[in-house]
C-alpha cells in the first residue's frame, strides 16, 4: 500500500510514511472488508460512511506538515484510522464524529491499540471543539459547502487547515493557512490584500487558501455545513 499507492503518487514525508506503515488498516474497517483493507480506495464502514482511501489519507496528512508538539483537530472521525495516523505525529488530537455509534466504536479501537494521546467526541464538528481551541493544524474528513467560520477562527496563527469544499459535482482539496495578524494600522496603510491572498486578507486575522486536488468525500453535516 505504502510503496505503491503513497509513495509512488509523491508523498515524500518521511514521518507521514512511517505512521502510515506502523498503523494496522484492517483494524479499522469491517470483518466484511478485511480483504481490502490495504486496497487502493474508501471502504464502506457501515451508518453510510466510508474510511477514506489510503492516499488521501496521507496526501491530506502530508499538506497538515504536523510538529510532534501540535494540537490537532480533526472533524469526521468515521472509523478512527485518519485519527490514528494524527497520533502518531502530533501531541494532542481532538476528533469529532456526528454519529454517535461510530464515535464510540473508534473510541474503543483508538483505546486498544494504545492511542492515549487521541480523544473522540460525539458531535458537530462544523462548529469545531472551542474548548480545547486554538489548534495547529485541523483536517475535515467529509465534503463541505464552504469553508465554516468556526474552524478558521479555531485555528492557530501559523496554523494549517486542509478541507474538501463543494466545487460542481465534486470537491476541491483546500489547504488554508492561517498568517500571521494584521493590525488595524497596517490594514489602513495597505488596504489592498497582497498577491495570492483571498477577500479574507481584508480582515484582521488573514488566511492563505491553496487549491490541491479533485476529489469526493461524503458530506459534511451540520450547522455550519450541508443541513441534514
Ligand atoms: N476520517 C475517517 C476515517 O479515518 O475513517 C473517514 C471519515 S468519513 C469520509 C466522514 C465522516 O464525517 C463520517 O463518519 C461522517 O459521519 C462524519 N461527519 C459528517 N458531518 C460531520 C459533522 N458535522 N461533524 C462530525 N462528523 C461529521
Amino acid at each position: 500500500m505504502v510503496e505503491e499507492q503513497i509513495r509512488a503518487r509523491g508523498v515524500a514525508d518521511e514521518k507521514v510514511i512511517a505512521a502510515m506503515e506502523k498503523v494496522p488498516r484492517h483494524r479499522f474497517v469491517p470483518l466484511s472488508q478485511q480483504a481490502a483493507a490495504y486496497t487502493d480506495g474508501p471502504l464502506p464502514i457501515g451508518q453510510g460512511q466510508t474510511i477514506s482511501q489510503p492516499y488521501m489519507v496521507a496526501r491530506m496528512t502530508e499538506l497538515l506538515a504536523i510538529r510532534p508538539t501540535d494540537r490537532v483537530l480533526e472533524v469526521g472521525t468515521g472509523s478512527g484510522y485518519q485519527a490514528a495516523i494524527l497520533g502518531e505525529l502530533a501531541a494532542e488530537v481532538w476528533t469529532i464524529e456526528r454519529l454517535g455509534e461510530l464515535a464510540d466504536r473508534a473510541a474503543l479501537l483508538l483505546k486498544d491499540l494504545g492511542y492515549t494521546n487521541v480523544h473522540v467526541v460525539t458531535g458537530d464538528g462544523t462548529l469545531g471543539l472551542p474548548e480545547h481551541a486554538p489548534y495547529d493544524a485541523i483536517i475535515v474528513t467529509a465534503g463541505a459547502p464552504s469553508v465554516p467560520s468556526a474552524l478558521l477562527e479555531q485555528l492557530a496563527v501559523g496554523g494549517r487547515m486542509v478541507i474538501p469544499v463543494h466545487a460542481g459535482f465534486a470537491e476541491d482539496l483546500r489547504l488554508i493557512e492561517r498568517l500571521p495578524d494584521r493590525s488595524a494600522g497596517e490594514e489602513q496603510e495597505e488596504a489592498a490584500p497582497a498577491e495570492g491572498e483571498t477577500g479574507r486578507a481584508s480582515r484582521r486575522p488573514r488566511y492563505r487558501e491553496t487549491s490541491i486536488l479533485s476529489c469526493a468525500f461524503v458530506p459534511l453535516i451540520g450547522e455550519q455545513g450541508y443541513r441534514g
